[in-house]
């Protein structure tokens, strides 16, 4: 980026809950000091100047589910330099890929009890879409680690994340391991630097943040889970945020 020139920095959301988004904003005073060396170009929760041009770096949370939000992310794609995926939701599928492996029409009917059809495509994460740059897991992410990826990739530095599992923030903080208790806890699989709130909290860990990049999730999840558990509950447990299709990868999803 050009010295003296503020990069702009977009943060857009496509279908969600805007959770990523607010923790951002929880970052409170230390959002706004980054923000006097950015140009937000464009940040929905915050500000309702008109979007730039173009953007340095766009982060975007949420799912692709309507059309309106396909071509949307293809245009954000098409006008930034770097694309960030923000959350589970982008990076995985997140929660709504539940629907997936459900009888969608069944479904429907119990939502909305008049309606004859409606658009419900499958839920898929961005880089089904288009070419994503870099990932921040996690359901919400974790500010902490959002401040530390944007101070990276405006230095020019490419964001990291330590390949550990969740284990060893959960063992840091001396829990009682809940996988030695019997209960399906996905942690040995599952990138750390959330600080493992929900084995600390007595549930099991359900993978928001992803497999660790290089294990085989499939044998691992085997390993861990199949011998106690049957398959049917062991995909109910990668459903819950997106998982199943990269434990599985051909997991029966269609496309739009
Ligand atoms: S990843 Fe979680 S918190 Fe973030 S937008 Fe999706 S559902 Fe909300
Ligand atoms: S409770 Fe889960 S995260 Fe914690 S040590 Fe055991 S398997 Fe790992
Ligand atoms: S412990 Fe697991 S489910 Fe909980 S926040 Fe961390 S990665 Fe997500």
């Amino acid at each position: 980026m050009p010295k003296n020139k503020k990069p702009t920095i977009a943060i857009v959301s496509l279908t969600c809950c805007e959770g990523c988004q607010v923790a951002i904003l929880d970052l409170g005073t230390r959002f706004l000091k980054l923000a006097e060396h950015i140009k937000i170009g464009d940040f929905a929760l915050l500000e309702d100047e008109p979007e730039a041009p173009n953007y340095d770096i766009v982060f975007v949370e949420g799912s692709p589910i309507t059309k309106e939000n396909i071509e949307r992310l293809k245009d954000l794609r098409a006008r930034s330099k770097v694309l960030v995926a923000l959350g589970a939701c982008a990076a995985l599928g997140g929660i709504a890929e539940i629907k997936n492996y459900q009888d969608k029409n069944e479904r429907m009917h119990y939502v909305y009890k008049n309606v004859e059809s409606i658009n419900n495509p499958d839920i898929k994460p961005l880089s089904y879409y288009v070419k994503v740059d870099w990932e921040v897991p996690g359901c919400p992410i974790n500010k902490e680690e959002f401040l530390k990826i944007v101070k990276q990739l405006l230095a020019g530095v490419p964001p990291t994340i330590a390949r550990r599992p969740v284990c060893y923030e959960c063992q840091i903080r001396q829990n009682k391991c809940l996988l030695q208790e019997g209960l399906p806890c996905l942690g040995p699989l599952m990138l750390a630097g959330c600080g493992a709130p929900c084995p600390s909290s007595g549930y099991p860990c359900d993978g928001c943040r992803g497999p660790i990049p290089g294990l085989d999730p499939e044998k691992l999840t085997k390993q861990l889970l199949s011998q106690k558990y049957s398959q049917e509950e062991v995909n109910l447990i990668l459903e819950r945020f997106g998982l199943q299709d990269k434990v599985y990868p051909e997991a029966p999803t269609k496309q739009l």
